[in-house]
């Protein structure tokens, strides 16, 4: 097994050395030496198929340089893979119980794109029972002193990597197959068009449809063999959505896409709640099913998630959202979830103005049990709805202030004077007493004059069943006072949060004030003190407005909430928004929603991808692939599909209602609802292969 023992460890070492200090040509050079002198030692064959590899990687940098010196690195890279495979091939008959060669050479094959080969090492690699231990084939263990790690620690590790790399490779073949079926199904529309020249609108629709059916159920099919890819349920989803869009003006879309593309959607979010390129497909789903609420509860949910998954990840087409890093994308794919938003409130804002005045006026009316019933969702302690008016009642007034120097539930001060004569007092060190004896509080009261926040349109009453009630009267711009708010979105706010914010605030103001006291001159009658104090004097007026708590604004920020919620549902249960049919055009409208893109690197990868799974090596494996059980199993599960709904596209133009008959009877399939019985790439199987499955959908 072992030739040359410790003298070959030595030398690769030596060798390994000289490539870390950037001798590659040199390393490489002596290490097929070493391969070449001891032909059955696994370190020697190991440590040159290594470096083969590292030289084709750094060749396929130049490769993207195009041209000649690309065409040169091209041609160098390919011998470089061929020389890594003929080595590690080597080394893993020599070894053949080794997870860690077996490994490597999968990593060869499949950047070598040769996927077959590379998942049956993988496969080889995790099906081994009684794994050698990795260091002893490889010169990398240890060569930076004594390795420190058990036998048993670097098994696990090197089959955690295999599975690692198994991922990947399942993961890359599913983008791939996803890639190839979009571009297939654009080709074969095209095709099918050019046996028609000057086809009609309709039967330009036909062919699309034909194909989107087509693509659908391989979508379908792709998503069951891969539970475990949230890129599978994305396109399984998007297919759907496509394919109804297709659908018939006379079939009810609406009823189409709530049975099926919702639940896949719902299905997706479930699984995948961490993904937020499934979280934007389903709020756009919602929205387009007029679910407002829901929709922008999916998309808050989605800007505010704390481990969101990489959209680059599941993205449809792969590829589609550009960036250079996970954040970057990240970002710039939550632009989506912004404009849909936006979308919301500005759809909200056209049914408020179709809203009659009426209709409005009940709209606006809010029983305190409901207000009470919302604030207890963010605060159940600190405050009674009910409060507000046994305050106003007690003093007269909605408003009070809070000292910010002492704590959140200390005195409500409902004068200034009483306010500023407890800081003086109390708070000497943040409060100069001086200030007192200098500040003209008669015109504290002129603060609130002239007020664009002004509360006076929320008025209390009691409807005709004695319950409490605020009423929200009209103003100008009645619409953007409500509700155009922050993008954070309207939040319901404890009175806890309200009374820290404004004692903040307070903090700040007053701090400015010591600092201007400070520079105030003795003597009263100095020009010295009549520059300086009209400054004090106007911060004070704005210390007592913006640190002023007024309940009937606490109130407000609860209506608000409450009503933008009540809005949407207005809108969600209007008759007339559910008697109206969803249309293709209302689907471009959200799929016309795409994030911010870097660069679009979707067509190039799109063309890569489709040309690879196309190539004459796939083709050929596909002709020569034995067909396992499964496989059998699920080309028959295929076969039922298909039958259920080969009449569909024919029949559906004189008869929508049969093709609704058949999508339902398609959605009760067992095998939509049962959880698939299909093993999953993370467990694999010598049984089954990924690739034969994908080309399978595929083809
Ligand atoms: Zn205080």
């Amino acid at each position: 097994m072992a030739d040359g023992g410790n003298d070959v460890r030595k030398a690769a070492r030596a060798v390994m050395m000289r490539d870390y200090d950037g001798d590659h040509e040199g390393a490489l050079s002596r290490a097929e030496k070493l391969a070449r002198a001891h032909p059955r030692s696994a370190i020697a064959l190991r440590l040159a198929g290594d470096l083969h590899f590292a030289a084709a990687i750094r060749a396929g940098k130049v490769i993207e340089l195009g041209g000649k010196v690309g065409g040169d690195a091209e041609r160098e890279a390919s011998t470089h893979l061929a020389a890594a495979r003929n080595a590690l091939s080597r080394a893993k008959q020599l070894v053949p119980s080794c997870v860690d060669i077996a490994t490597a050479l999968g990593d060869v094959f499949a950047y070598s794109t040769m996927f077959r080969e590379a998942e049956v090492e993988y496969n080889s690699a995790l099906a081994i029972l009684l794994p050698v231990d990795p260091a002893l084939h490889n010169a990398a263990y240890g060569l930076h002193g004594r390795e420190r790690t058990t036998v048993n620690a670097r098994v696990k590790e090197a089959r955690e990597k295999a599975s690692l790399a198994y991922g990947r490779l399942t993961k890359q073949m599913i983008d791939q197959g996803v890639a190839a079926m979009l571009e297939g199904a654009d080709e074969e529309v095209s095709a099918l068009l050019q046996e028609k020249p000057g086809a009609t609108a309709e039967e330009i629709v036909k062919a699309e449809r034909d194909v989107m059916l087509e693509l659908r159920k391989k979508a379908r099919i792709l998503a069951e063999a891969f539970p475990d890819s949230a890129r599978a349920q994305c396109f399984h989803g998007h297919m759907d959505l496509k394919f109804a869009r297709l659908l018939d003006a006379s079939i009810d879309k609406r009823s189409v896409l709530r049975r099926s593309t919702l639940k896949i959607a719902d299905r997706a979010a479930e699984k995948f709640p961490n993904s937020v390129v499934v979280a934007s497909f389903r709020a756009k789903l919602l929205y387009i099913l007029g679910e407002y609420d829901a929709a922008e509860r999916d998309c808050r949910r989605a800007l505010g998630m704390k481990n969101a998954d990489d959209p680059g990840d599941d993205c449809v087409p792969p590829g589609s959202i550009g960036g250079p890093n996970r954040g970057a994308r990240q970002v710039s794919h939550a632009s989506e979830f912004h404009e849909l938003i936006n979308k919301i409130v500005r759809a909200a804002n056209v049914y408020w103005s179709s809203m009659t005045e009426e209709k409005r006026s009940e709209f606006l009316t809010v029983r305190f049990d409901a207000l009470q019933e919302d604030y207890n969702k963010v605060d159940r302690s600190s405050f009674s709805v009910s409060d507000v008016l046994s305050f106003a009642e007690k003093h007269k007034s909605y408003r009070f202030w809070v000292c910010p120097f002492c704590d959140n539930h200390s005195k409500k001060h409902t004068d200034t004077v009483s306010l500023l004569s407890h800081m003086c007092s109390k708070h000497q060190r943040a409060v100069l007493p001086r200030l007192q004896s200098v500040l003209d509080q008669k015109l504290d009261c002129n603060a609130f004059e002239g007020n664009q926040y002004s509360y006076d349109r929320i008025t209390f009453s009691q409807d005709s069943d004695q319950h409490d009630i605020v009423f929200f009267k009209e103003r100008a711009e009645m619409f953007k006072w409500l509700f155009d708010k922050p993008s954070s979105g309207i939040r319901t706010q404890s009175l806890a949060q309200i009374i820290e914010t404004k004692r903040r605030t307070g903090t700040i103001v007053l701090e400015n004030i010591k600092e201007k006291l400070k520079t105030l001159a003795t003597d009263k009658f100095s020009t010295e003190f009549a520059e300086v104090l009209p400054g004090i004097q106007e911060l004070w007026i704005k210390f007592v407005k913006d640190s002023a708590v007024d309940y009937r604004g606490v109130i407000l920020a609860i209506g608000r909430s409450l009503l933008w919620t009540k809005l949407k549902k207005y809108m969600s249960e209007d008759p007339e928004v559910g008697a109206k049919r969803i249309c293709a055009a209302d689907i471009d409208e959200i799929l016309a929603i795409v994030a911010y893109n870097y660069g679009s690197s979707a067509v190039a990868e799109k063309t890569e991808a489709h040309m690879c799974l196309h190539s004459d090596e796939a083709q050929k494996m596909n002709e020569n692939h034995q067909e396992s059980d499964l496989d059998a199993e699920n080309r028959s599960l295929g076969t039922i599909v298909h039958m259920k709904l080969q009449d569909a596209p024919t029949n559906m133009d004189e008869n929508g209602n049969k093709l609704d008959e058949q999508l339902e009877k398609l959605e009760i399939d067992p095998n939509s609802t049962q959880p698939s019985a299909t093993p999953q790439p993370s467990t694999p199987n010598e049984n089954f292969h990924i690739l034969d499955r994908i080309i399978d959908i595929v083809m």
